[in-house]
């Protein structure tokens, strides 16, 4: 039987070929462990990259150990998260989350997950609060590993434009569907290049169409040039 996305998978191949000629293939670097992530993450939610760091130097220089994040005060884990906004939310997000994955696994790690089916995986992390599909599968990817997708807005915005999905399709939908369209080897230098490409010429506002090397594989410039 015929693969109705065959089409779809052809033109993610191009994409994919065509962004490791520009930007090469992105190199494996070491990341966060799954609670690091998991922590980092929440405090990544309304700011920048560099608030979110400071934040969580400074949790990690006042609590020696994610376990004493768990049992400690909200009121400390507050005020060390001050920088990255937000503190009176989020204090109390990090520590219910440490919370709750201690109850349910007797201890306050998430290595069981590699044993896991993905889409197991994925839905036991989303059941804590602040954790949604993207924060599951960087966690997946990044931290352990596994084959899954993370789709942030970059890379929503830039394969919405490309028409690898539809235009209506939520970032949260759009974590299976591109899942399915790409080998998981991919995942990684795929989802790296997607990203740089938006940072660097598929602009939210203003993409530098003029400049691009997808504009014969994108929807977007086809539709603004007829
Ligand atoms: S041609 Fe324009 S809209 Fe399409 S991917 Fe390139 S910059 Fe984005």
């Amino acid at each position: 039987m015929t693969d109705p996305n065959q089409s779809l998978k052809a033109k993610a191949q191009a994409v994919h070929q065509r962004l490791l000629e520009v930007y090469g293939q992105p190199e494996w670097r070491p990341h966060l462990d799954p609670i690091s992530e998991v922590v980092s993450t929440i405090l990544s939610q309304n700011t920048t990259d560099v608030n979110r760091d400071r934040a969580f130097e400074r949790l990690r220089a006042r609590f020696a150990t994610w376990e004493k994040v768990r049992d400690g005060p909200v009121e400390a884990i507050e005020d060390a998260v001050r920088p990255a906004g937000l503190a009176q939310q989020k204090a109390p997000r990090i520590k219910g989350a440490l919370q709750f994955i201690t109850q349910e696994r007797g201890e306050l790690s998430l290595d069981f997950l590699k044993g896991m089916p993905v889409d197991e995986a994925k839905a036991w992390l989303t059941q804590i609060k602040g954790i949604g599909p993207k924060t599951a599968a960087i966690i997946l990817l990044f931290s352990l590993g596994m084959p899954a997708f993370p789709v942030d807005t970059h890379v929503h915005r830039v394969t919405v434009r490309l028409g690898l999905i539809g235009p209506k399709v939520s970032a949260e939908k759009a974590h299976d569907l591109l899942e399915d369209l790409l080998p998981p080897d991919w995942y990684y230098p795929f989802h790296l290049n997607v990203i740089r490409h938006g940072r660097e010429i598929c602009h939210a506002r203003n993409p530098k169409c003029e400049i691009c090397p997808l504009q014969d594989l994108c929807d977007y410039y086809r539709e603004a040039a007829s």
